[in-house]
């Protein structure tokens, strides 16, 4: 077996590599940038090499420094992990011509399925069904509308080299085509050096479905089963599970031949996945091959049983695969949920920071038989920077059904704790509570369909919304407690009032009234009852005891609603909880609550109180997360419309286009193009007409 091996990544994936070399008694090397110095996959691995900057075009992409690496740590081979130049061909040739072996497939089978033209050629040619489409470059403008117009609308202008999501655009009419066709064909090139542009039909509301292969250097070729990763967000996966809840045994070992029909076609070696969308009545048609470990290879694992990174060492070591078609044995369900460093209140904003918390749930098999696994490449006090994509962790479950795997994975995510940084968790969470999504009706338009107005968390109906008021004033009684010497009942009013403030603009404070049991107050518990006077809709008016459970490391509050009749077992709710300032902020599964308390005496008073008066910032365009300026799109003076773009911010190697907020007109502009920008400065000053 190899003696060492380098891993040409980090973050997560490096790890998961790195776990795997570990078990099979591998040395491991990694590398590392200057962002990266103290980085978890650093003080995993034995040895590590500085290879650079921390942008990745001076470190994790260049191929001579990695090369360099791994003559003078002595590696006999190396795993490029997803991203970066896992999928650069002749990156695996010029480490062939150094003597070290790429833990991959040959470089002419990345090279053709690296292109999606030249791939659909193929799997055309290998009988594998593709999107009705021309498998073609378009020269001009006018050749795409003729194409378009045969194939029928609506139809996907995509870029040949595209990747990671990006350079792709609908058209629904001849206009549509005029419109996107150059601006496709220019993103292209930017994005990805290469205008080449092709246009195939956009089957509607389709599901993502990847069958996972894995093949030897013997012509031995199997696959693992099905991946559906139709829940995604502008054509990116965010959540991802195995076996997919809509195929039947038929299609799936329709699809698994077809990827291997493709393999073959290509001599493929080493894991590879194929992807498919599939539409209503289970047609599938061949999108793109994957020559890489994929992101969310962990679902299969764990539901085959098998370590992909071990069979990829093995078979790039020249090994015979040892699991034959038959031994693949689908057993149960398995999620991943993809954490993000992002505001999903924000438009999904890229977050950057330090992680002063970070606390992912225990990686464990249950009492219950589910499974919990995060990949991670992170730690507390880790910085998330700017360099690098936002994925902080990929959270999974098991379990031996859907459902069972579902709620594992919703108790999961409300273990998950993090602060210092935003996250997506409230985003993954209210997903997760959706009745189409339980119910497995999903597609890649989910989450255009489900949060239309984007995310703006959910609002609990109003008898949950009594609960989870109650449960923020248990918690409140129990801080405010803290603030005695000794505990002096006396002190506590008796009687409170519960403001709940959601994110959604139109949602005005609800709030609800509250009386607590002082004769019977025993911290952690706190007996709450709502006050008749206000309108309770069939509440009933009695006293629940909660108790109040507050893991202080992980900061998650337990709570344990007693119910009335005791006859049933109480009620948990975990939840992340937040003091600040004179608010409380409150986070359970999707729902984002920040609240202020008021005892009666200040109650009373509040009518006379004037509101707060906002600052009016809505002239100034702030910059919303630090980056760089690398377009500016409008000129001083210029009358804009609303929804215009104004300039391109790039961080974490997304570019985020600031559009104006309504019509206006630009008095003056702070920056130029190429300028570093931070948190809060102002790029633009704006006027309305
Ligand atoms: P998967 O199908 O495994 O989710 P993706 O296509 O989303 O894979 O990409 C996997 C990784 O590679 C991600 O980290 C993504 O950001 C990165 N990636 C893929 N294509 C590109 C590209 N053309 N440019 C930059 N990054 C890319
Ligand atoms: P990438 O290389 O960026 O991963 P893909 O070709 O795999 O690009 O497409 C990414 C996603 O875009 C798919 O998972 C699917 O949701 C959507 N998509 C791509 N092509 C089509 C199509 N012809 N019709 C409908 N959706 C499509
Ligand atoms: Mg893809």
């Amino acid at each position: 077996m190899f003696k060492k091996i380098l891993i040409a990544n980090r973050g997560e994936i490096a790890c998961r590599i790195i776990k795997t070399a570990k078990k099979m008694k591998i040395k491991t090397v990694a590398v590392f940038s200057d962002a990266d110095r103290y980085a978890e996959h650093v003080r995993l691995a034995d040895e590590a090499a500085y290879i650079g900057l921390s942008p990745a075009s001076d470190s994790y992409l260049r191929a001579d420094l990695i090369i360099k690496a791994c003559k003078e740590k002595k590696c006999d081979a190396l795993h490029p992990g997803y991203g970066f130049l896992s999928e650069n061909s002749s990156f695996a040739e010029s480490l062939s011509k150094a003597g070290i072996t790429f833990i991959g497939p040959s470089k002419s089978a990345i090279a053709s399925m690296g292109d999606k033209i030249e791939s659909k050629k193929i799997a055309k040619s290998a009988n594998v069904n593709t999107v009705p489409g021309h498998i073609g470059i378009i020269k001009n403008k006018n050749d795409a509308i003729k194409i378009a117009d045969e194939i029928g609308y609506p139809v996907m202008i995509k870029a040949s080299a595209g990747g990671g999501g990006k350079g792709m655009r609908i058209a629904f009419s001849s206009d549509q085509v005029e419109d996107n066709f150059e601006r496709a064909s220019s993103e292209a090139l930017k994005s990805f050096g290469d205008k080449r542009i092709f246009i195939e039909k956009f089957i509607t509301e389709p599901r993502h479905i990847e069958i996972q292969v894995l093949a030897d250097n013997f012509g031995n070729v199997i696959y693992l089963g099905e991946r559906e990763c139709s829940i995604q967000r502008r054509n990116q996966k965010v959540i991802e599970e195995a076996p997919s809840p809509f195929l039947d045994e038929q299609t799936r070992k329709k699809m698994g031949e077809q990827a291997i029909q493709l393999s073959k076609k290509v001599g493929y070696t080493s894991a590879g996945t194929v992807e498919f969308i599939v539409d209503k009545d289970k047609n599938f048609y061949f999108l793109e091959m994957n020559t890489r470990l994929q992101v969310e290879h962990p679902v299969t694992e764990l539901i085959t049983g098998i370590d992909l990174v071990e069979q990829m060492i093995k078979i790039a070591y020249g090994k015979k695969l040892e699991i034959s078609q038959k031994d693949v044995l689908l057993n149960g369900s398995a999620i991943e949920t993809r954490i993000y460093a992002e505001n999903p209140y924000k438009n999904f904003l890229p977050s950057i920071g330090r992680l002063t918390k970070y606390h992912p749930p225990k990686e464990t098999k249950h009492s219950d038989g589910t499974i919990t696994r995060n990949d991670t490449g992170v730690r507390e006090g880790d910085e998330v920077s700017i360099f690098y994509d936002p994925m902080i962790a990929k959270l999974c479950s098991w379990g031996k059904t859907r459902a069972l795997s579902i709620n594992r994975m919703e108790s999961a995510l409300d273990n998950f704790s993090l602060e210092g940084i935003d996250h997506n968790i409230s985003f993954l969470s209210a997903i997760l509570a959706n009745k189409r999504f339980k119910s497995g009706d999903i597609s890649t338009a989910f989450v255009d369909e489900e949060f239309k107005e984007g995310f703006q968390g959910l609002i609990p109906n109003n008898k949950f919304e009594w609960t989870l008021g109650s449960l923020i004033l248990a918690y409140h009684i129990c801080e405010i407690s803290k603030n005695f010497e000794i505990f002096e009942k006396d002190k506590i009013s008796d009687e409170w009032e519960v403001h709940l403030h959601y994110p959604q603009p139109s949602k005005y404070p609800s709030k609800f009234k509250f009386r607590i049991n002082k004769d019977n107050l025993n911290l952690p518990f706190v007996n709450i009852k709502p006050l008749p006077d206000q309108k309770l809709n069939g509440l009933n008016d009695k006293f629940s005891k909660i108790e109040v459970d507050q893991d202080f490391i992980k900061k998650l509050v337990t709570f344990k609603i007693n119910s009335q009749d005791r006859l049933t077992e109480p009620q948990k709710i975990q939840c992340r909880v937040k003091n600040k300032n004179t608010n409380i902020e409150f986070e359970y599964r999707g729902i984002t609550i920040s609240a202020s308390l008021f005892p009666k005496h200040i109650a009373d008073y509040l009518k006379y109180m004037k509101p707060i008066k906002v600052i009016d910032k809505s002239n100034l365009l702030v910059c919303p997360m630090p980056g760089k300026l690398i377009k500016i799109l409008v000129k001083q003076n210029q009358i804009i419309e609303e929804g215009q773009s104004l300039c391109v911010v790039e961080a974490m190697k997304m570019e985020n286009t600031l559009v104006a907020p309504k019509q206006c007109i630009i008095n003056k502009i702070n920056f130029k193009e190429g300028d570093t920008l931070s948190v809060d400065q102002i790029i633009m000053e704006f006027s309305f007409k």
